[in-house]
C-alpha cells in the first residue's frame, strides 16, 4: 500500500520542495562517493545538535512550492497571489540562513552561500501589489495606491462617482422640484434619471426619454451621457492600467529566475538533509561508512518500512547482519521456511544501500560498504499477456538482463527463480543462474529459495554461503524466530504456514505429518548440506545426506496424498509419473504384438509413436 513504503518511511520534509528532491535522491541514489560523504557530513551535523535543527526546520515548514510559482511565473501564468506567495515563502528565508549560520561543514555551508533572502524581490511584491488583491483583474484593486499617478486618478474618478451623482440628483431636484427624482445606475442603461408617473409633466425638455416602467419613467441627458462615458472608460483604464504594471512587476521578478531557482534547490536540499537528520536522531540511525573494500558489512540491520509497522503494535522487529564481499561472501543462498523472513531480509540490505548512498544514515547498528553502481531484483510473479509474455517469460527475461547487466559492483537480490516452470527445470535454471554469477558477473548476490538442493553449491564454489532464517518447531506449532544465521536449511514449513493461512484439507496432511510412520520420509523432502548449523539454534528440518542435483530427489518424496493415505487408508495409491499422453502411448506399445509385426509395420509404429511424442 502506499503507506507501507520507503517513501513514506523516510518524508520527514516540510516542503513540497524537499518532498521532490527526496523522491529524486531515492529514485537515482548517488555513486560519487564526494557527494555521498558531503550529504552524510551535513546530516551528521544537524543530527547532533537538536535545538539548532528544529531552529532551521521550523521556518521551513510552510515554504510554499518556490520551484512551481517560479515556473508560473516565467510561463507569464502567475496571478498577483502567486506572487505574493512566492514572497511570502521567501520571506523565510532570512531565517532559515541565519539557522545554518551555526552549522559548520562545507556543504552546509556552500548551501548557505546558496541562499539568496531575495529582500529586493520581495520588497518590490510587496510594495506593488495590494495585501489582498482580488482573484480577477476585472473588478480592479490588484496594484496598492501610490504606484502610478494615472492609476490612483482614475481610481479617484471611479470611486467618486456616487458623491458627484449624488450632487446632480440634488441639483435637478431643485431645478425640477422633484423631490422623489432619483440619479440610478444599473449595467444595462448606465446612468438615468428616474421621475414618477405622478410628476413625468415636469420633466425638463433636455431630459431625453430611455425608458418607461408601470409607475415611472426614465430619462437621461447629455450630462450623464457623458459623465457615464468617463467613468466607464476609467473603469476600463484601470484595468488595463494594472494589468500592465503586473506584468511589468512578473517580467522583473522573472529576471530574478536563477537567484530564486538557486535558492529554492538550496532550500529542497536543507529541507532533504534535515529530515535525515531528524529522522537519524529520532529512530536511532546510524552514520554507513564508506570504503574501496567492495564489502557490504551491516551489523544489526533493521528493514526501515517493516521495522515502522512493527512499532505500531505488531511484532519486534529482529534486527540482522549481512556481510558480502567479492571472494569469500559474493553469493549468499538464503533457505528457510515460508514467511520466515527471507524476502525482508533481501529487501532490507537494498533498502539500506539505496538509503545509504542517497546520503541518509540506516537502521542498523553499524553499516560498512563501497558504493554499489546498480541494485538488480527478481522478485515475485508478474505477467504482461498484452506483450506476449506468460509469468514465466517476464522471469527470465527479467533474469536475463540481470545476468548480462550486473558488474562486480552491482547488488543482485533474486527472490526464488525458476518457480514458474517444471520443478527440475526450474532448479537447473536457478543452479546454472547461481554459477553464471559466480563464474562471470561477480556481483554481490543475495538468492532465497525453496529449491533446498540448491544449497549443495556452497560446497561447489567458493564465493557461495548458505544462510538460513530460523524457526522454532514447538509441540503448539512453529515459532518464526526472524534470526539469520550460516547454514542451509532443509524444509520450507509450507504446510505449516498453509494451514496458517486457513487452507482447509491440511488438516489431513499434517496430521500425515505427524503420524510417526511417516515423520521419517518427511524429514528426507529436500537434502541438505546441515555443515553450517550453527549451534544453539534449531534449525529447519534434519539434515540429510548431501544429494546431488543430478540425482531424482523425487522418487524419494513421498506426495501429500501418499502421506495421507499412509495415515487413512490401508490401500496405497500408486500416482502416475506419466502424463495423458504418454499413457496413450504406453497403451499402444502393450497393445502390440510384436512378433506380428513386418519389418515395414514396425518401422511405422516407431514413426507413429515419435510423433505422437513430438
Ligand atoms: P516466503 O518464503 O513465504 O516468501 P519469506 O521467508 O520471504 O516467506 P517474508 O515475506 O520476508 O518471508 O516475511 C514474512 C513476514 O515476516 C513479513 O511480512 C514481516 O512482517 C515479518 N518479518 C520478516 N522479517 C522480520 C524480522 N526480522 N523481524 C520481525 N518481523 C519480520
Amino acid at each position: 500500500g502506499a503507506e507501507a513504503t520507503l517513501f513514506r518511511a523516510l518524508d520527514a520534509t516540510l516542503t513540497p520542495m524537499g518532498k521532490r528532491l527526496l523522491r529524486s535522491w531515492m529514485l537515482r541514489p548517488s555513486i560519487d562517493a564526494g557527494e555521498i560523504q558531503a550529504r552524510l557530513d551535513a546530516v551528521e551535523a544537524m543530527s547532533a545538535a537538536t535545538i539548532e535543527r528544529e531552529q532551521l526546520r521550523q521556518p521551513l515548514d510552510g515554504v510554499l512550492d518556490i520551484e512551481r510559482l517560479l515556473s508560473r511565473v516565467t510561463l507569464e501564468s502567475a496571478n498577483p497571489r502567486d506572487l505574493l506567495a512566492l514572497a511570502a515563502s521567501l520571506a523565510r528565508v532570512p531565517q532559515v540562513r541565519q539557522a545554518l549560520a551555526g552549522f559548520g561543514g562545507a556543504r552546509l555551508q556552500e548551501l548557505h552561500q546558496s541562499l539568496d533572502e531575495l529582500s529586493d524581490v520581495r520588497q518590490q511584491i510587496a510594495t506593488t501589489l495590494a495585501p489582498e488583491p482580488p482573484l480577477t483583474f476585472s473588478d480592479g484593486g490588484v496594484i496598492a495606491p501610490g504606484i502610478d499617478a494615472g492609476l490612483d486618478e482614475l481610481r479617484d474618478l471611479s470611486h467618486n462617482s456616487r458623491q458627484h451623482i449624488l450632487a446632480i440628483e440634488q441639483r435637478e431636484r431643485q431645478r425640477t422640484g422633484i423631490g422623489s427624482l432619483k440619479v440610478k445606475f444599473n449595467s444595462v442603461f448606465g446612468y438615468y434619471i428616474e421621475i414618477s408617473k405622478a410628476n413625468q409633466h415636469l420633466a425638463p425638455a433636455d431630459y431625453e426619454r430611455k425608458q418607461t416602467l408601470v409607475n415611472a419613467e426614465r430619462f437621461t441627458t447629455s450630462e450623464l451621457k457623458q459623465y457615464e462615458s468617463k467613468v466607464l472608460d476609467a473603469q476600463e483604464k484601470i484595468v488595463e492600467l494594472e494589468r500592465k504594471i503586473f506584468a511589468e512587476l512578473r517580467a522583473a521578478v522573472a529576471a530574478q529566475a536563477r537567484r530564486i531557482r538557486q535558492t529554492a534547490l538550496a532550500l529542497a536540499q536543507l529541507d532533504v538533509l534535515a529530515s535525515f537528520a531528524h529522522l537519524a536522531a529520532h529512530r536511532g540511525y546510524t552514520r554507513p561508512r564508506f570504503d574501496d573494500s567492495g564489502e557490504i558489512e551491516l551489523m544489526e540491520a533493521r528493514h526501515p518500512v517493516v521495522e515502522l509497522q512493527s512499532l505500531s503494535g505488531a511484532a519486534r522487529f529482529v534486527p540482522n547482519d549481512l556481510f558480502l564481499n567479492s571472494a569469500t561472501h559474493s553469493l549468499l543462498l538464503l533457505t528457510g521456511p515460508n514467511m520466515g523472513g527471507k524476502s525482508t531480509y533481501l529487501r532490507q540490505a537494498a533498502l539500506m544501500v539505496i538509503m545509504a548512498q542517497m546520503g541518509c544514515f540506516v537502521p542498523a547498528r553499524s553499516a560498512r560498504l563501497g558504493a554499489v553502481d546498480r541494485i538488480f531484483t527478481r522478485i515475485g510473479a508478474s505477467d504482461n499477456l498484452a506483450r506476449g509474455r506468460s509469468t514465466f517469460m517476464v522471469e527470465m527475461t527479467e533474469t536475463a538482463v540481470i545476468l548480462n547487466s550486473a558488474t562486480p559492483r552491482s547488488l543482485i537480490l533474486l527472490d526464488e527463480m525458476g518457480r514458474g516452470t517444471s520443478t527440475f527445470d526450474g532448479l537447473a535454471l536457478a543452479w546454472a543462474a547461481v554459477e553464471h554469477i559466480q563464474a562471470h558477473t561477480r556481483a554481490k548476490t543475495l538468492f532465497a529459495t525453496h529449491y533446498h538442493e540448491l544449497t549443495e553449491l556452497a560446497d561447489r564454489l567458493p564465493g557461495v554461503k548458505n544462510f538460513q532464517v530460523t524457526v522454532s518447531d514447538t509441540p503448539a506449532g512453529i515459532v518464526f524466530l526472524r534470526k539469520v544465521e550460516p547454514g542451509a536449511a532443509s524444509r520450507s514449513y509450507g504446510i505449516e504456514v498453509a494451514k496458517l493461512a486457513g487452507l482447509p484439507p491440511l488438516r489431513l496432511a499434517i496430521a500425515a505429518e505427524r503420524s510417526p510412520g511417516v515423520s521419517t520420509s518427511v524429514s528426507a523432502i529436500g537434502p541438505a548440506t546441515g555443515s553450517h548449523s550453527s549451534a544453539g539454534t534449531r534449525t529447519a528440518g534434519t539434515a540429510s545426506s548431501n544429494a546431488p542435483i543430478d540425482r531424482a530427489p523425487a522418487a524419494t518424496r513421498p506426495t501429500i496424498s501418499a502421506m495421507a493415505s499412509a495415515e487413512e487408508s490401508p490401500a496405497r495409491v500408486q500416482l502416475t509419473m506419466f502424463t495423458p499422453l504418454s499413457q496413450r502411448i504406453i497403451d499402444r506399445l502393450r497393445a502390440v504384438e510384436v512378433e506380428k509385426l513386418t519389418p515395414l509395420e514396425a518401422l511405422n509404429l516407431l514413426h507413429d509413436l515419435k510423433q505422437s511424442l513430438n
